[in-house]
C-alpha cells in the first residue's frame, strides 16, 4: 500500500478522531485562556494511589483504541501493530491529538511504550519479541526500569543485586530502588550481577521480570510532596526462566546504555512523561501579565531569556529527531536533555521573580500557588535518567572527545572493588 501523504493522514486521523474522541475546550497554546478550567503545571503526579491506578486504566483503554487503526503506534512497523509511517506523520496525529479530550500521561505509559519496548526490539529474541512488543505498544501490560541500588545511581554499573544461574532459571536476590511505577506494573526490566568475578560493566545481565512470580516485593515509597512515584523493589529468592533473558549472559551494560540513550532522548522530548510536563511558556507569559509585570524591565529580560531558551531547545529536538531517522539514539541525546532540565531550571527562576511571596503563599488566586509543583517537581528530572553532571562528563567525553575522568575500578572484578 503506498504511504499516504502527511495531508492525507491527517484528513483520515482528524475525521477518527472526530468519531471517537470529545474536542478539547481550551487548547494548549494559542487559545490558552487565563482563569479558565484546571490549572496545572505540576512535573510529578500527585494522586491517591487508587486514583493512579485509574489513570493508568484510562491511559490503557484510550491506547487500545487508537491501536484498532494503528494510531497508538505510527511510526513503528506493521509487523508490530503500528502504521510504519514517518516522524511527520507521527507529530501529525500527535498535534491533532491534542485537540481532543484523552487521559493525559503517566512516566509509566512512556516507559512501557517508548522506553523497554524500544529496548526489547533491540535486543529481544524472535520468541521475546512476538510476545512482548505488540502488548508493550498497546499496554496491554505496563513494565517498569530496573536498574538504580541503594549503591549504584550515577555509577550504574557498580550495581550488586544478584542473578544466579540454576539450570534453565535463574534466582534473583537483591534490591532495587527509584523503581518509578513498579507498583502499577506487571514486568520489570531488570540489570542484575551475574558475574562477580569479571570488571563490572562486563558481569552484568538483563531480564525481563513477571511481578507475579513468588519472591518479589514492592514497597512504593512517600514522597513529600504527596505522591509516590518510586519504589523499592526486593528480590529474595525469585526464580524466573532463562528464556526471559534479554541479550547474552553478560550482555546486560549494553542493554542498560540502550535504555538510557532512548529515555535521554524520550525525556528530552517530554515523551517519558507522556508529553511535556511542568510549565510552558504560554502559561508563563499568562501569568507574567496577570501579575501586571511585563513593564518591569528585570522581569521582561528574564521572560525573554526563557523564551529564547524555549525556542532554541523545540528547534534542536526537531533536528535531532529529523536526523535520528532511525537506530539507538547515541551521547547526542545527552545534549537535548540537558537542554530540557536547564530549561524547566530557568523556568523555575523566572516564575519565581513574576509571583514572588505568591509561589509560596496560597493566596486562592487562580494559576498563581499551583507553580509550586513545578518549581518543586522540575529539580526531579535533573537527577532522572543520569544526572546533569553525568550528561555533561558523557558530552565531554564522548561527543567532544575530552579525557575520560578517572575509573580506578574500571579493571577490577567487581568483587574486589571496595564498598
Ligand atoms: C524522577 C526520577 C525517576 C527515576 N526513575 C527510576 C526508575 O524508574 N528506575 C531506576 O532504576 N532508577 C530511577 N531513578 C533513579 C536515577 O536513575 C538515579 O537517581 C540517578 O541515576 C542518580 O543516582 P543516585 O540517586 O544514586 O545519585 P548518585 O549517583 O549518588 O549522585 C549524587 C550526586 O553526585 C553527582 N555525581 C555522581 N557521579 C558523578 C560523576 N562521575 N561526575 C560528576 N558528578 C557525579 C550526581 O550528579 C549527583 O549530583 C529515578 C530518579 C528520579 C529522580
Amino acid at each position: 500500500m503506498a504511504t499516504p501523504s502527511v495531508e492525507e493522514f491527517e484528513r483520515e486521523a482528524a475525521e477518527w478522531l472526530a468519531q471517537n474522541a470529545v474536542p478539547r475546550r481550551a487548547v494548549e497554546g494559542d487559545t490558552f485562556v487565563w482563569g479558565e478550567g484546571e490549572f496545572s503545571v505540576s512535573v510529578f503526579h500527585d494522586l491517591a494511589h487508587d486514583d493512579e491506578k485509574d489513570l493508568l486504566e484510562a491511559l490503557r483503554v484510550w491506547n487500545q483504541k487508537k491501536a484498532e487503526r494503528g494510531y497508538h503506534a505510527v511510526r513503528w512497523s506493521s509487523e508490530f501493530g503500528g502504521l510504519g509511517l514517518d516522524a511527520a506523520h507521527g507529530r501529525a496525529f500527535q498535534r491533532l491529538e491534542a485537540q481532543y479530550e484523552t487521559p493525559g500521561g503517566h512516566e509509566l505509559f512512556g516507559v512501557t511504550t517508548g522506553l523497554i519496548a524500544q529496548t526489547v526490539k533491540a535486543f529481544g529474541t524472535p520468541e521475546q519479541i512476538e510476545r512482548f512488543m505488540e502488548p508493550l505498544l498497546r499496554t496491554d501490560i505496563y513494565a517498569c526500569q530496573l536498574f538504580s541500588e541503594p549503591g549504584a545511581g550515577s555509577d550504574l554499573a557498580a550495581l550488586g543485586c544478584r542473578a544466579t544461574r540454576d539450570g534453565d532459571e535463574w534466582v534473583l536476590n537483591g534490591q532495587k530502588v527509584w523503581s518509578s511505577g513498579a507498583q502499577f506494573s506487571d514486568w520489570g526490566l531488570l540489570i542484575a550481577r551475574s558475574d562477580v568475578d569479571v570488571a563490572k560493566h562486563r558481569g552484568m545481565t538483563a531480564f525481563m521480570v513477571p511481578f507475579d512470580v513468588d519472591g518479589v516485593e514492592i514497597r512504593p515509597i512517600k514522597q513529600m510532596s504527596g505522591g509516590q512515584s518510586f519504589n523499592e523493589v526486593f528480590f529474595s529468592d525469585a526464580r524466573i526462566p532463562d528464556n526471559l533473558r534479554l541479550g547474552g549472559e553478560g550482555d546486560g551494560w549494553k542493554v542498560a546504555l540502550t535504555t538510557l540513550g532512548f529515555e535521554r532522548d524520550h525525556s528530552s522530548s517530554g515523551g517519558g512523561s507522556g508529553g511535556r510536563v511542568g510549565g510552558n511558556w504560554p502559561k508563563l507569559l499568562a501569568t507574567a501579565d496577570a501579575m501586571g509585570c511585563t513593564d518591569d524591565p528585570l522581569v521582561r529580560a528574564a521572560l525573554i531569556d526563557y523564551y529564547v531558551h524555549s525556542t532554541v531547545e523545540r528547534l534542536v529536538n526537531r533536528r535531532a529527531a529529523d536526523n535520528a531517522r532511525s537506530g539507538t539514539p547515541g551521547p547526542e541525546a545527552s545534549l537535548g536533555k540537558i537542554m530540557w532540565t536547564e530549561g524547566m531550571t530557568l523556568l523555575s527562576d523566572v516564575i519565581s521573580k513574576v509571583l514572588g511571596a505568591k509561589l509560596i503563599a496560597d493566596t486562592g488566586e487562580w494559576g498563581t500557588y499551583e507553580w509550586g509543583e513545578h518549581v518543586l517537581g522540575a529539580p526531579g528530572y535533573r537527577i532522572a535518567g543520569g544526572s546533569d553532571e553525568v550528561q555533561r562528563n558523557i558530552v565531554g567525553e564522548r561527543v567532544l572527545g575530552l579525557p575520560g575522568e578517572p575509573r580506578v575500578d574500571k579493571d577490577l572484578p567487581w568483587r574486589d572493588i571496595p564498598r
